[in-house]
């Protein structure tokens, strides 16, 4: 099981959103409709939820699918252990009900094993460290109230936008052994709504570093540690020189470590609110070559750009539209790369993003790639298409994307969101012409036969310099 480093590994920014609810918080006087307890007691791990209201289903807001398997994790990592109550897929969701469709108990207890998994453009559930320290993703316990099994098979993938009835549990976090870590500080228990974070139960190491706090594997291969803890803030600084501050003060970077796994070379990551996370597992990232470090860079400026373009910064309005964020970010990455080790290659990782991108978009619209399990087309279509944007700007002004990413952020100030109405506007101004953005959309809704050639044509009309020759379309 041989992961490529970029199909399974730079992805997932999902940008929770809770559809139909204006506020996430609390009455402190009221009961909490959905409230959980998180308990680690050594091995053991449970949930205890409690649902103020009745209901035959409570379906599980963050239900994406693991990424090698494409199936559902909490059905296997998962055992409901209140008689009566069972958990399992309907839909595109996880779900607890009763076998009979009478509502759920008030009070339904889960246990838990927490374990290493790459989900599809979602937060892994859990961080998995080399000495038992474990992180867990807050938002794995949000859930929607449902009327019955069929309602559960009819919600979409995408709920931006939707209007279902759930707000975010309130979860309690407790470690019977210790203390947990919870934004940067050790507390003995926790309640949060809406956290959005990783909440680390065990006895790692944090370290205050320049512009970033760490959580380091200490099992982590060194030189991977050291770069991380090097190269992240050095990467962060070079976009705040760009495009401004990025909110939410010193972020933490949480990094873990499944062990060498043999022919594998893995590394997954997110960001959140002051937080980046990654996992590394494999034999491939053992020893620091060229191409592993490499890697490393790409990763880390690829996340640490999600704190200016993604969940932190300007986010995309429905998740078809990740093409933004994350063919964004990996745009951002290759400059901020280039800018910061000039013997970078940057036309070779901007050319895998044309092949990807030619061989993704054929013949099926790339706004449902998520749909089809295809992530990787948002990254790599959403660069090409950043890279066309920039050099339009370049042609226009001598400017580069990240000019085109300030306007963003002046004319998005009041909603945070680039949309993809905003992103195809903006890129028929900056080319004088409508038919690169044109050309984009019949990619994204209808999918074209000859990716190549429609991605030649966008190009010669953004001033991008390349060559069809025999169908296969070459950056110069
Ligand atoms: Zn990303």
């Amino acid at each position: 099981m041989i992961k490529t480093p970029f199909s399974g590994a730079l992805l997932a920014v999902l940008m929770l959103f809770w559809p139909g609810v204006s506020s996430a918080r609390v009455d402190p006087q009221a009961a909490p409709p959905v409230a959980v307890t998180v308990t680690r007691d050594g091995d053991r791990w449970t949930a205890d939820f409690t649902f103020a209201h009745e209901a035959p289903v409570w379906a599980f807001f963050d239900s994406a699918l693991l990424r090698q398997s494409r199936e559902p994790w909490r059905p296997a990592w998962w055992s409901v252990e209140t008689p009566g109550v069972i958990l399992d897929r309907q839909g595109r969701y996880d779900v607890l009900r009763t076998a009979d469709g009478s509502p759920v108990p008030g009070h339904v207890r889960v246990v838990m094993r927490p374990q290493a998994g790459d989900l599809e453009a979602a937060y892994d559930p859990a961080l998995m460290f080399s000495d038992g320290t474990v992180a867990l993703f807050s938002g794995q316990f949000d859930v929607i109230r449902l009327e019955s099994v069929e309602a559960a098979r009819a919600l979409p993938m995408d709920l931006n936008g939707v209007d279902v009835q759930g707000e975010p549990s309130q979860v309690t976090w407790r470690d019977l052994s210790g203390p947990l870590l919870f934004r940067g500080e050790w507390q003995d228990t926790v309640t949060a709504v809406d956290a959005r974070t990783y909440v680390l139960f065990g006895e790692a190491q944090t370290r205050q570093g320049e512009g970033v706090t760490t959580v380091i594997d200490p099992g982590l291969p060194r030189w991977l540690g050291e770069k991380l803890a090097d190269f992240t803030p050095e990467v962060m600084a070079f976009y705040a020189s760009r495009l401004g501050p990025s909110r939410g003060g010193v972020p933490t970077l949480m990094v873990s470590w499944t062990g060498p796994t043999e022919r594998l070379s893995s590394m997954g990551g997110s960001v959140l609110p002051g937080m980046i996370s990654m996992s590394f597992e494999g034999e491939g990232v053992l020893d620091p070559d060229r191409a592993a470090l490499d890697r490393a860079h790409w990763f880390i400026g690829h996340e640490a750009a999600h704190f200016w373009l993604g969940s932190n910064g300007l986010r995309y309005a429905f998740a078809r539209e990740a093409w933004i964020t994350e063919g964004g970010a990996d745009l951002m990455a290759v400059r901020a790369i280039a800018a910061i080790d000039p013997t970078n290659d940057a036309r070779t990782e901007l050319q895998r993003e044309v092949d990807d991108c030619v061989s993704l978009a054929r013949g099926a619209p790339v706004a449902g790639a998520g749909e089809r399990g295809q992530h990787r087309a948002y990254y790599a279509c959403g660069a090409v298409w950043a890279l066309a944007m920039e050099s339009a700007r370049q042609r226009a002004d001598g400017g580069d994307f990240f000019d085109m990413l300030t306007d963003f952020q002046r004319e998005s100030a009041d909603d945070g969101i680039l949309s993809r109405a905003e992103w195809l506007a903006a890129m028929t101004r900056v080319a004088a012409d409508p038919a690169p953005a044109e050309a984009i959309a019949r990619m994204l809704d209808e999918g074209v036969d000859d990716p190549a050639a429609v991605l030649a044509g966008i190009f010669a009309g953004t001033g991008v310099p390349h060559r069809l020759e025999e169908g296969v379309l070459t950056l110069l």
